[in-house]
């Protein structure tokens, strides 16, 4: 490091950087990244020494107090000009770099020979035999200057503990296998993304471990759905809203598709889509004007749609990818957003595949596609039609959405039962009651009488987990005005 500094100082100071040839100024910022790289690393591991020596039950004797400071937070920040973020940031950094052995472990500091790593002495080893395995892979990539302290925090707070606890029946050294061997993918991929694609990429890789915990982060969010709407003191109208994973994914496709033109194609050749683009660069319009505009449209068309004709056979925008075995074994997986990867709760797959249909398709064991199949079981708008002129809407409990509101509910789970898309097999249900049925574990059966041929719908919740009592199902009724007797 020591000569990455000299080299950085001496092109610095040949005279005005932007009289430097490029060669000169891109080795400078190679060799001013590295300086940066190892001493964020210092800075770290010192600030949590401080953190340490700050500690509460020192009182008045303590580091921080010493200096005239509430805290060691407080002081770090006021000597370093840094954000509070940016210090409990590096005193995380710190504290895995220390471990949890306490002071006396403070990297070598900077290293006499330039590429020599600093830190990888045997004084930072602490507890790393105690460390779990994925931990310990982190804290060599920072010390060995593979990673920045940034795609350090990126990768150890995007993947976070392993739920040993949420998996107690299984084996608990499984998890933490899994964790080091995704990590280690991570730490090849770290060179490559951004610190956000990074850290967006650990989500996604800790998700497809712990399907358990995407069900309840779901639902922790979906139970946070809220839209709150006041005027402030001078006049203006305002909203705010909280989403839920899916709605964001509709957000997202809807503000796509009001940019789209905007952002323009990657590709153009003379003429149309290069004049569209031009077209959309006069509009005066900003980006998030453009987007309002376009949600408020939806708004007011959904609003003027005939409450009692349902929406097309095919929900546009979002799509989700989702393994066939995730569908049939219990807790195998999650499902995916095509666009991000962001990944969804089983559930939330089961209803898509209710509501919108899915396209099979095979692949080998080495991912590659081999077949792509056909739509499957998707009820056209006429059936939607004939489900809504039967049902009158939402069939769950009190519920009254009307049908416009509707997705339509496929009674047989289409992985389950291969059979006929049929009207009689489809129920209508408003995105809450559905999403809750699939959430539940919860079936709709049809029972036909044996005589007359009159279908009935009934609400079979699943057997209780405990128990195994299964509770006894629930009729469901129309909402149709042709339930009354016409004269
Ligand atoms: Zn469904
Ligand atoms: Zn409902």
């Amino acid at each position: 490091m020591a000569s990455a500094v000299a080299r950085v100082s001496r092109s610095a100071g040949r005279g005005p950087l932007d009289a430097l040839d490029d060669e000169t100024l891109v080795s400078l910022i190679a060799d001013a990244a590295e300086v940066r790289k190892n001493v964020d690393l210092v800075l770290a591991a010192a600030a949590a020494v401080v953190d340490q020596r700050s500690d509460r039950d020192r009182g008045t004797a303590g580091l921080a107090r010493r200096n005239g400071h509430r805290s060691a937070t407080s002081l770090l920040q006021s000597m370093t000009g840094q954000s509070r973020s940016d210090v409990t940031r590096a005193l995380r950094t710190g504290r895995d770099l220390l471990g949890e052995a306490g002071e006396g472990l403070l990297p070598a500091g900077g290293a006499a020979t330039d590429g020599s790593p600093i830190g990888t002495g045997d004084r930072l080893s602490g507890d790393r035999d105690a460390a779990p395995r994925w931990r310990t892979l982190l804290r060599t990539a920072l010390t060995e200057g593979r990673i920045t302290t940034a795609q350090h925090e990126a990768i150890r707070v995007g993947m976070g503990d392993p739920p040993v606890d949420r998996y107690a029946d299984c084996d608990p050294a499984v998890l933490p296998a899994a964790w080091a061997r995704s990590t280690e993918t991570l730490l090849e991929d770290a060179g490559e993304l951004s610190v956000e694609d990074l850290r967006h990429a650990a989500r996604i890789a800790r998700d497809r471990l712990d399907p358990r915990g995407v069900t309840l982060r779901f639902d922790e969010r979906f139970a946070a759905r809220s839209f709150r709407r006041w005027a402030d003191a001078a006049g203006q109208q305002h909203a705010h809203l909280t989403l839920d994973d899916e709605s964001a994914a509709w957000i997202d496709a809807i503000g796509d598709a009001a940019l789209r033109p905007r952002r323009g194609p990657r590709f153009v050749d003379a003429g149309g889509p290069a004049a569209e683009t031009a077209s959309a660069a006069r509009d005066p319009r900003s980006n998030e004007q453009l987007q309002y505009d376009l949600v408020m449209a939806v708004l007011r068309v959904g609003a003027a749609v005939d409450p009692n004709q349902a929406f097309g056979d095919r929900q546009p925008g979002v799509r989700v990818i989702v393994e066939s075995t995730v569908l049939t074994q219990e807790d195998a997986g999650v499902a995916h957003l095509e666009d991000g990867g962001d990944t969804l709760p089983r559930h939330v797959a089961e209803k898509y595949l209710c509501d919108a249909g899915a396209r099979v398709i095979t692949t080998d064991v080495r991912g590659r596609p081999l077949d792509v199949g056909r739509e499957q079981r998707t009820f056209t708008p006429k059936q939607r039609v004939a489900i809504s002129v039967r049902d009158g809407g939402c069939v769950g409990r009190g519920c009254s959405a009307p049908p416009s509101w509707c997705e339509i509910h496929h009674i047989d789970h289409w992985y389950e039962h291969h059979g006929r898309t049929d009207v009689d097999d489809g129920v209508p249900l408003c995105r809450f009651h559905h999403l809750d049925l699939h959430n539940r574990g919860a079936r709709i059966v049809r029972r036909r009488h044996p005589q007359s041929g009159v279908d009935t719908y009934w609400w079979q919740e699943p057997a209780d987990r405990t128990t195994g009592v299964i509770p006894p199902p629930e009729r469901l009724r129309s909402r149709s005005p042709r339930r009354f007797e016409a004269a």
